[in-house]
């Protein structure tokens, strides 16, 4: 049985051949009424359409599917064949987290991707892209108004992610509100999305992980890829819970997958950095806002603070390119969340210098 005919036929025979959009009866009208993307109402319609429409071969979600064709293109040929076997399901649950199931019945490995944590990194996302048009931006004398007109949306929408973050926390699931919603203004229109999306493909990167390196069945083995990192980026060296070391595994192998190919040109490979960096570096920025304390481990994850250091150690030894400057905006980032919601990484770089 293929992965796909398992999560249809054993787990949810009820939405068998369905988009998840599709099986959640997904309302257009209603969806396009209520739309805050800042798209004409008909545009932003016809791309639920074809969201229900979707028909799942590698997921149910066609904006995953679209990411897991993008990285079986991404991954060198040892790696293609067994990404072709898997299926990736998008559920409802507002767990911030994703999982990866192994059952021996199934021929092909399984994906169980949450929408609670993407949702929350889309929110994320946008006052991410705000902040790096207001701090990360040159401008000339004269926009002064316009700096002013940008800080304030900037920190509106900061104050209302903090409200909605503290209900998230009360609930421990993130689940929205219309109320929580940060509507993206149409200038940025895009820009929020994109950045989610690279969010997202590092949580489903981390999860394929788990599977390639044999978290999942028995006789564990590392991949070359990240067994050849140096040492000091092994953090998963470090610690003797073995849960932990596969959480660190997991992150180094979803940080090197699509950056061991030497030949790319300058320019492709530039952007695949800046696309891995900004995607891990933000989606563990989100994971620290959610947890109740950066710096506790849980009995299945090590503390995001450690996460978040062995990443950034390993994106400074595998990018050819400088990435000081994005990872000092996250930084920054990171400490005006601290700064409106009193959690997250932030506070380990909040009054001191950061180090670069
Ligand atoms: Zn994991």
């Amino acid at each position: 049985m293929t992965a796909r005919e398992y999560f249809y036929r054993i787990l949810v025979p009820e939405h068998t051949g369905k988009s998840y959009q599709a099986a959640h009866q997904y309302d257009r009208a209603e969806l396009a009424k209520r739309s805050s993307v800042g798209m004409p109402p008909e545009q932003y319609e016809q791309i639920i359409e074809m969201a229900i429409r979707h028909v799942p071969c590698r997921s149910n979600d066609v904006l995953l599917e679209r990411w897991i064709e993008e990285l079986i293109q991404l991954v060198p040929d040892d790696l293609k064949a067994r990404l072709k076997k898997m299926f990736v399901a998008k559920l409802r649950d507002f767990e911030a987290n994703a999982a990866a199931i192994c059952d021996a019945s199934c021929d092909g490995d399984l994906i169980f991707f949450n929408v609670g944590l993407s949702d929350a990194c889309y929110q994320y996302a946008i006052v991410y892209y705000e902040f790096v048009r207001v701090f990360g931006d040159q401008f000339a004398p004269d926009d002064t108004g316009r700096i002013v007109r940008l800080k304030a949306e900037l920190y509106d929408h900061l104050a209302q992610l903090a409200i909605a973050q503290k209900r998230w926390d009360r609930l421990g699931v993130v689940e929205f509100e219309v109320k929580d919603v940060v509507n993206s203004s149409l200038e940025i229109e895009g820009h929020p999305a994109n950045i989610a999306g690279l969010a997202d493909k590092f949580i489903l990167r981390h999860e394929i992980s788990h599977h390639l390196l044999g978290h999942t069945e028995t006789g564990a083995q590392l991949l070359s890829y990240v067994d050849n990192l140096p040492e000091h980026c092994k953090y998963w060296k470090t610690v003797v819970q073995k849960a932990h070391q596969q959480e660190y595994e997991a992150d180094a192998s979803a940080l090197t997958m699509t950056l061991q190919t030497q030949s790319l040109d300058v320019v492709t490979r530039r952007q695949r950095e800046f696309d891995v960096v900004v995607g891990a570096l933000l989606t563990l920025t989100v994971l620290g806002q959610l947890v109740r304390e950066v710096n506790e481990a849980t009995p299945s994850h090590p503390s995001v603070s450690s996460r978040f250091d062995q990443c950034v150690e390993i994106l400074r030894s595998v990018c050819q390119h400088e990435i000081r400057a994005l990872v000092y905006l996250m930084k920054q980032f990171q400490v005006l969340l601290w700064s409106t919601q009193g959690k997250g990484l932030g506070h380990r770089w909040s009054g001191a210098k950061i180090r670069l």
